[in-house]
């Protein structure tokens, strides 16, 4: 993939990312030794409604005081964040379920209410475009599972969702799983 993110699950990783720092090259320039810490990324999201939470560490490949760098930033997600969108992808993997079993009404309702009507058809929208980038990347990993014809109302996006358990059979959060595997964000 040419365009690949970055993204950690545990404090852990994080710290092994950080501790490597100076070894991993520029995702932008590739120089090697210039990347630093650069503060964090914080918002609300279904996690934590009334607190913003840390969705994302940012880092800087450095030009300053000589340094060689490119001078550009980039994130380091917590791979169950979505961007740009105030939500965890443990909400959106039950919107999503929810819609594809029975009616989008049926599963905004589904997620408490927690964005508006407006928000939750866009967030659908943005991830019916999504859909076929995400089939590609899921077809690396395996065979989409087989499933029932007759089984929902929207069988290429049930085939997606079953697809995308069935490559990451374990995981708490088959999205969140997807974005750290794939380096790549879900929608
Ligand atoms: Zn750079």
């Amino acid at each position: 993939m040419a365009d690949q993110r970055w993204f950690y699950r545990t404090l852990d990783e994080w710290n092994a990312i950080a501790e490597r720092l100076k070894q991993t090259p520029c995702p932008h320039c590739k120089s090697v030794g210039m990347l630093i810490q650069h503060g964090h990324l914080y918002g609300f999201d279904d996690s934590s409604p009334q607190r913003k939470t840390l969705r994302a560490r940012r880092i800087f490949c450095s030009n300053r005081n000589r340094r060689r760098g490119c001078g550009r930033t980039f994130s380091v997600w917590i791979a169950d964040k979505i961007r740009r969108l105030s939500l965890t992808t443990r909400i959106l993997w039950t919107f999503l379920q929810r819609a594809v079993a029975g009616s989008i009404v049926a599963a905004i309702r589904a997620t408490g209410s927690l964005r508006s009507d407006r928000t939750w058809q866009r967030i659908w929208k943005r991830f019916d475009r999504a859909q076929s980038a995400i089939r590609t990347a899921l077809s690396g990993r395996g065979p989409p599972p087989e499933l029932p014809i007759e089984s929902t109302r929207r069988p290429a996006t049930a085939q997606v969702l079953a697809h995308l358990q069935a490559a990451f059979p374990n995981a708490d959060c088959p999205i969140a799983a997807f974005q750290f595997s794939m380096r790549s964000f879900f929608v």
